[in-house]
């Protein structure tokens, strides 16, 4: 899901200025707890956005929903609010957090629509790189926007259609859209869930007493006790009737798929599986790639928490230096303190992590973190480790350097903000005040994600973040601007 400024040529994602993406999908049809199963399928997924959360509910017959910013536990723990969401199936979004913009709480998913077929309502998770040029062309024949998010392109595309089901129309407003997306849809008798032909952005199918679930991550299966199905597969329609079992379709063109590498990074958490392969092992497996590319003589292994614990324990693993927890974070302080403005930007890593002296004093630290996007986050720590007495600081990073944007549903900040686009390996050791610098090459972050090496001519992963190699044109002339995400 992105967002575009009431001024669509006035955006930047992470930099809070707008565009949010990131965000969580969860549905479930045939379940008597339709709704308490989506709060905490939502709440699993809280990782993928925090600014706001939606549930929208039918009982076969109405739609009834609930939208609101803060958190999932915030807004769905009340016996009135749970009371109202009523019937046996349910999608709900959660949504990236941001500052910028004012909240506009027309742009809270799920939204819904009536269109000529009955309700609908529809989440998104991703990007849509050519949302502009379609509003720009709906606007022009006559459509109202209400809100500023590219996922109501589809909503007026399906309206629109000519096809005589959801499902048709659905294929059918989705074949003029691309980029990457997950979606889920729910009418007064469906569930459907949809994957870009590419499958950039992830979802589950699974199942708990005969109920199936959409979502984007195992994780939101696990905490309601449900079955991983299998991954619905990059392309493919599924659509699920109340009581009835799923059915698949691939409307679209097969390609080959492209999922985000940045999911295995940094994004998912680590207790999801993804085609099959545990998080967690890929971050490890990372680590102990960094280890074999990049070793270093030191005392300790420390990681940045938590993105940088997995890895970290596979560096140590490898290196046979021991691994120690010499950063603690705050955990009553979300993820975001990341993004919104400089000032907080700073103020936050002092906020939310800090060195353990006892750990650290006189020591030799090899400080493992997954990635270096404007740089703010490890200039701060090394910083912080130096101050708590470490002899050396020595930073690895088990992701290639981020030299470009994602367009396609991961929120970061246009290229002349991230700080690999301008500097090379040891100017940006210099900045961050590093004994040592040094990244994972992209061929070992694809020996860590399974494959033997990075197939060049046809890569098996979307990467554009480390290579540039978008595999999905961006039409859309803001965001190739630099200004959309
Ligand atoms: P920075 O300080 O901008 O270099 O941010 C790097 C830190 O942010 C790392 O610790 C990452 O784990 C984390 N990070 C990376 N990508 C994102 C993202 N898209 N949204 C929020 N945090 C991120």
């Amino acid at each position: 899901m992105m967002e575009f400024t009431t001024n669509p040529f006035d955006c930047h994602p992470f930099s809070g200025d707008a565009l949010h993406e990131e965000c969580g999908v969860f549905g479930i049809i045939g379940h008597v707890d339709a709704a308490a199963h989506c709060v905490l399928g939502l709440h699993a997924l809280q990782h993928r956005g925090q600014e706001a959360a939606g549930i929208v509910t039918t009982d076969g017959e109405q739609f009834h929903q609930h939208l609101a910013f803060g958190r999932v536990g915030e807004n769905f723990s009340s016996g009135e609010v749970m009371e109202s969401l009523k019937g046996s199936a349910a999608i709900g979004h959660n949504r990236y957090s941001t500052s910028g913009e004012k909240k506009n709480y027309n742009n809270i998913q799920p939204l819904v629509a009536e269109i000529s077929i009955g309700n609908v309502a529809l989440a998104h998770n991703g990007n849509l790189t050519n949302a502009q040029t379609l509003r720009r062309g709906l606007i022009g024949e006559g459509t109202i926007f209400r809100t500023t998010m590219d996922t109501e392109v589809v909503v007026h595309l399906l309206a629109q259609s000519r096809k005589g089901n959801i499902t048709d129309r659905l294929i059918d407003a989705l074949s003029k859209v691309e980029g990457g997306y997950s979606m889920v849809v729910l009418t007064k008798d469906k569930l459907i869930g949809i994957r870009d032909p590419l499958g950039i952005r992830p979802l589950m199918l699974g199942e708990l007493d005969g109920a199936y679930i959409l979502t984007s991550e195992t994780c939101a299966l696990d905490i309601i006790g449900a079955r991983h199905v299998r991954d619905v597969e990059p392309g493919e329609c599924v659509v699920i009737r109340a009581g009835g079992q799923p059915e698949s379709q691939r409307p679209f063109k097969k390609l080959a798929p492209r999922f985000c590498i940045f999911e295995y990074v940094y994004f998912s958490r680590p207790d999801s599986v993804i085609c099959g392969k545990s998080v967690n092992d890929m971050r490890k497996l990372m680590g102990v790639e960094l280890a074999r590319e990049k070793p270093v003589k030191a005392d300790i292994v420390v990681p940045v928490p938590d993105s940088g614990v997995a890895a970290a324990l596979g560096y140590a693993e490898e290196s046979g230096i021991p691994f120690e927890i010499g950063i603690i974070r705050n955990h009553y302080i979300g993820r975001t303190f990341i993004e919104p403005t400089e000032q907080i930007r700073h103020l936050g890593v002092k906020l939310k992590h800090n060195a353990n002296r006892a750990i650290i004093e006189g020591k030799r630290v090899i400080l493992v973190d997954d990635s270096v996007v404007r740089g703010t986050t490890s200039k701060k720590i090394v910083e912080m480790v130096r101050q708590a007495g470490a002899k050396e600081v020595h930073l690895r990073i088990s992701s290639p350097p981020t030299t470009d944007p994602c367009f396609y549903g991961v929120d970061t900040p246009s290229k002349d903000k991230l700080l690999a686009s301008s500097m090379g390996v040891g100017a940006m050791a210099k900045f961050m005040g590093a004994d040592s610098l040094a990244f994972l090459s992209v061929n070992s972050l694809y020996r860590a994600v399974g494959k033997k090496t990075r197939n060049d001519k046809q890569p098996q992963y979307c990467d554009a973040c480390f290579t540039g190699d978008y595999p999905v044109k961006v039409r859309d002339k803001e965001m190739k601007a630099g200004c959309g995400g």
